[in-house]
């Protein structure tokens, strides 16, 4: 094959695609051009070497660089072509790629720890194949004029990288060196203060005090983990008791030290997106108030050079939460930050690079084989997702997801964009930031929704922010039942194909608005990405106090209980509780509505087995405690047996067994264990027998309990030889909702065809 026309598809745009196919060129001595357009990169090659080129195209891409396909065809040779260049990009013909933020390379780190370099110490360095990206980026398309880095004027020598091929700075938009870029300083009480940044924020930080520190994607609050009054201290500044803290550390090195990290686990802390890892603590101890009662804590290596320099100079692991008050979004300006963050910190450690959006840290862990992502933000977004081929005719859809972890879901020619997350919206600065988002995904990626999909929930914000988009841009709206969202976002993910028929979804989750007027979360449903049929529920019992339920597992215990006929165990177990009132209430049908939860399931037992705390300080905390008592005790536990009651899942046998091992003195250990089990067998079990009998092909397993790495693997182990549908780039929880809102209205809207 003399000479080729070569199409590349992928993440193949921003991320020094051109000049590496120009330095492969120049190696295997083939002449010809490259360029981006609308599909991604285009190649015309010709020379003996050609098959080896082809071949490197997708074994030596760029690290940020994702390949999809490599399509080669025959051509004519060009008569006279000379050597290969780089053609330039013809505006307006690129459709917009935007690459997610990702960390330090190798070679940048290299650079900025080599006394010799003229970027040594510098915290802004980067490359074509790091540093910012969706995190600068104003506007399309992506170039520095249209990134906050157009208030830097790049020097002669940065210039010249920029504009060399060879160079792998060569068109890095966020380019910079101490000469021309962006700039660190350590400030307190709004003064700077003279002297090397870096060095005096690790010197405060080994002093025990609290800093502020701006990072890629916001602010954080940043402490020596290991000086247990620093965390103190900053817990109760925060107003945070017990919600565990994020930490990062300089190297993999240090992070072994006081957590178990499997080879996987290794890759994905090392990856470009450098997510929070939860992994198991083990080895040397950080301060107690790092994370209260939990088994595993979430590690993450340096997000950026400034992070790096920071850790090296501190030499050990850091409290890394996020700079805000409890419940508030991250603060992104500095301004802002000095406003809001004050109270919390000693020192500010600033810079003035601006952060176009907000992007929170991501969370991942590792289990059941793959990467469980548990919020999607940082590194992560815009990155998309293919949707399965059977969905890709669906015109361009916009879904506005959950209440909680709220996250947008754009798709259009067959790709779901699943927006970072965006916080919860109980909280008015983050309906704000909502709003924002709507508009700013819209516009970076050209996007025009024709059909819109929300909750069926008719009080989240959401579901209003839609209904009045529906109303005035005269839309479709397709209201998806919350936990049919949830399953089909793990179809979606999986990329099943609508004409592989139906899955058997198990949903277990906190609380979704059910059709019958009662409140889901403990579903086994049958579905295609069109309908559901639901097929088998835990059996309902109120939720004592509405809202009040969700925060207080006490209230559980008691409405399971009851349910059981066992008041007289919960009037034992809850003495000092108001249970008479609460039980008047519930009688005659007052802010007492019914639920199959399998969160507020979960609750109860951690309440009943004494682990629970009176009032939840952050959602989920109950239950992650109940796991991680459980983790020791499994090997030998038993499973708690569950009945079934028709299509309901009885957890009376459970709790009566419970009660009996509770009376018998049995640890709390070995009760959250028997019921991880009994639940993890319930839940299969049933998934198993209906998939049996209504033909359908996988069970799907999803909802916010499934976090719950134990439930998830115990679940993966007794459905072994079925195929199951989980998630694994986008959360289980209602973070993940939106893709599977936007999968049923594409379904929905492709039916009605
Ligand atoms: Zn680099
Ligand atoms: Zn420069
Ligand atoms: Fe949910």
């Amino acid at each position: 094959m003399p000479a080729a026309r070569i199409r590349v598809r992928g993440q193949v745009q921003g991320v020094g695609f051109r000049p590496f196919v120009w330095r492969l060129a120049a190696r295997h001595e083939i002449r010809g051009e490259v360029s981006n357009d609308a599909e991604g990169v285009l190649i015309h090659a010709e020379g003996a070497a050609l098959d080896v080129f082809l071949a490197a195209l997708r074994d030596e891409a760029p690290p940020l660089a994702r390949v999809d396909a490599v399509e080669c065809e025959p051509v004519e040779p060009h008569l006279g072509l000379s050597g290969f260049s780089i053609r330039e990009t013809h505006a307006g013909a690129v459709r917009t790629h935007v690459t997610p933020d990702a960390v330090v390379c190798p070679a940048c780190s290299a650079e900025i720890l080599d006394p010799d370099e003229r970027r040594h110490g510098y915290p802004f360095a980067n490359c074509t194949h790091c540093g910012p990206r969706f995190s600068i980026l104003e506007q399309i398309p992506y170039d520095r004029a249209t990134t906050t880095m157009r208030a830097f004027a790049m020097c002669p020598a940065c210039r010249r990288e920029y504009e060399d091929p060879g160079d792998r700075r060569f068109h890095a938009q966020p380019i910079a060196c101490p000469d021309c870029g962006p700039r660190a300083w350590l400030e307190v009480a709004g003064t700077e203060l003279s002297g090397e940044a870096l060095a005096l924020a690790a010197a405060r930080l080994r002093a025990g005090q609290i800093l502020a520190v701006k990072g890629i994607g916001g602010f954080h609050l940043a402490c020596d983990a290991r000086n247990e009054v620093a965390v103190a201290e900053l817990r109760r500044r925060k107003r945070r008791p017990g919600k565990p803290f994020a930490l990062m550390a300089p190297d993999l090195e240090t992070i072994r030290r006081f957590a178990r990290v499997s080879a996987a686990e290794g890759e994905i802390l090392a990856t470009p997106a450098a997510p929070v890892v939860l992994l198991e603590a083990a080895g040397e101890a950080l301060a107690p108030s790092v994370a209260p009662g939990q088994w595993a804590l979430g590690w993450m290596l340096p997000t950026g050079p400034l992070h790096l320099l920071l850790l090296r100079a501190f030499g050990g692991p850091l409290v890394m939460t996020s700079g805000n008050l409890s419940g508030d979004p991250q603060a992104i300006g500095n301004d802002e930050a000095r406003e809001k963050l004050t109270p919390f910190v000693d020192a500010f450690l600033m810079h003035d690079r601006k952060i176009a959006r907000r992007l929170d840290d991501s969370v991942a862990r590792r289990a059941g084989g793959a990467l469980r992502m548990q919020r999607r933000a940082r590194g992560y977004a815009p990155e998309t997702l293919p949707l399965p081929t059977g969905l890709a005719a669906a015109p361009p859809i916009l879904a506005y997801g959950g209440h909680l972890k709220a996250a947008l879901c754009l798709v259009r020619d067959g790709q779901a964009l699943l927006s970072h997350h965006l916080g919860d919206l109980d909280d008015a600065l983050s309906c704000t930031e909502f709003d924002k988002a709507e508009r700013d995904y819209a516009a970076l990626f050209d996007h025009t929704p024709q059909v819109l999909a929300c909750d069926q929930h008719p009080d989240y914000r959401t579901t209003r922010s839609a209904e009045a988009r529906a109303d005035v841009d005269g839309l479709p709206l397709v209201r998806v039942q919350h936990h049919h969202a949830h399953i089909a976002a793990a179809m979606a993910e999986a990329g099943w194909e609508p004409r592989a028929g139906p899955v058997l979804g198990v949903a277990f989750d906190g609380l979704g608005w059910g059709p019958d007027g009662s409140v889901w979360g403990g579903e086994w449903l049958l579905c295609d990405y069109a309908r559901f049929e639901r097929l088998a529920w835990l059996r309902p019992v109120p939720l004592p106090g509405g809202t009040a339920a969700q925060r207080e597992p006490w209230r559980n215990l008691m409405a399971q209980l009851d349910a059981c006929d066992l008041p007289a165990e919960a009037d034992a177990l809850l003495a000092d509780k108001p249970l008479a009132t609460l039980r008047a209430a519930v009688d005659r049908g007052l802010n007492a509505p019914l639920s199959s939860s399998a969160g507020r399931l979960f609750d109860a037992v951690a309440c009943a087995a004494g682990l629970a705390p009176e009032r939840q300080s952050y959602e989920g905390e109950a239950a992650m405690l109940l796991e991680a008592a459980a983790r020791p005790a499994l090997s030998a536990a038993r499973p708690y047996p569950f009945g079934r009651d028709g299509a309901a899942v009885d957890p009376a046998p459970m709790w009566a067994a419970l009660l009996a091992d509770r009376a018998a003195g049995v640890p709390a250990g070995v009760l959250a264990a028997r019921f991880h089990l009994g639940l993890a067998e319930a839940a299969s079990g049933v998934a198993r027998a209906l998939a049996k009998a209504h033909g359908a092909r996988a069970i799907a397993l999803t909802g916010g309990c499934f976090q719950n790495v134990t439930l998830l693997e115990l679940c993966l182990g007794r459905l072994a030889g079925c195929t199951v549908l989980t998630h694994s780039a986008t959360p289980s929880n209602d973070g993940g909702l939106a893709l599977g809102q936007a999968a049923v209205a594409a379904a929905q809207v492709l039916a009605q065809r």
